[in-house]
């Protein structure tokens, strides 16, 4: 088998910054979040999915995300995630001071048990999300190549809005498949929403603090 070809800085320059940076910015990050909701929308268009191929794709999304997102966990669908991490984090892993939060936050639909599912599978304060998301980018460059990747991650940094954009689009494509059955179809875009919704978090924040990330605790915007 051949060897896979290494990435040149000539030809495919936005991959090789990412690929070799030490640590990624939230910015970074996000791009390469908004990458994989790309690949997403370029598969719903070329196939019609059967229950099968869908679940084999949600498996697959779950391994190229950088950071686990369950879209049927409250806790990781919450735009407060990131607080709720903090104070799990600030107050010893102690959970029914988490749960007073998400009354604070007005969420009261959570519950202990949720929030103890979601600190148990969901949630690695050790994660490094810049070898994680390079280690996404090289899996998405091998398997859809480094073109289309370049390309994605092009648009990504050059146009304000994409995010906003690549929403709209991922929402109606996902309402144009009548093929999907429609449980799943709510799935689908429900994670998708949950992720563009990460992603968007971590460019609104790089534009106000463009600190390197390197593990997750420094993801929080807020001080304790
Ligand atoms: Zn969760």
């Amino acid at each position: 088998m051949a060897k896979s070809k290494k990435i040149s800085e000539q030809e495919h320059p936005l991959i090789f910054h990412f690929m070799n940076k030490e640590r990624l910015t939230r910015y970074e990050i996000a791009a390469i979040f908004a990458l994989i909701a790309e690949i997403l929308a370029k598969r719903l268009r070329v196939h019609n999915f059967s229950e099968k191929e869908l679940s084999a794709t949600f498996e697959e999304v779950g391994k190229l995300l950088p950071l686990k997102v369950d879209p049927k966990c409250p806790v990781c669908a919450s735009p407060y995630r990131w607080q709720y991490e903090l104070y799990y984090l600030s107050c010893d892993g102690n959970l029914e001071w988490v749960l007073s939060a998400t009354r604070s936050m007005n969420e009261p639909h959570i519950t202990l048990k949720q929030l103890k599912n979601h600190f148990q599978k969901h949630f690695n304060p050790q994660l490094d999300i810049s070898k994680t998301s390079q280690k996404s980018l090289e899996m998405i460059t091998k398997r859809e190549g480094p073109d289309f990747v370049e390309k994605v991650l092009s648009h990504f940094l050059f146009t304000d809005n994409f995010l906003e954009k690549l929403e709209k689009k991922l929402e109606q494509i996902v309402d144009k498949q009548d093929e999907i059955p429609s449980k799943e179809a709510d799935l689908l875009k429900s994670l998708l929403i949950t992720f563009l919704r990460y992603a968007n978090w971590l460019r609104d924040f790089s534009q106000k603090n463009y600190q390197e990330v390197d593990k997750l605790g420094k993801l929080f915007p807020f001080e304790l």
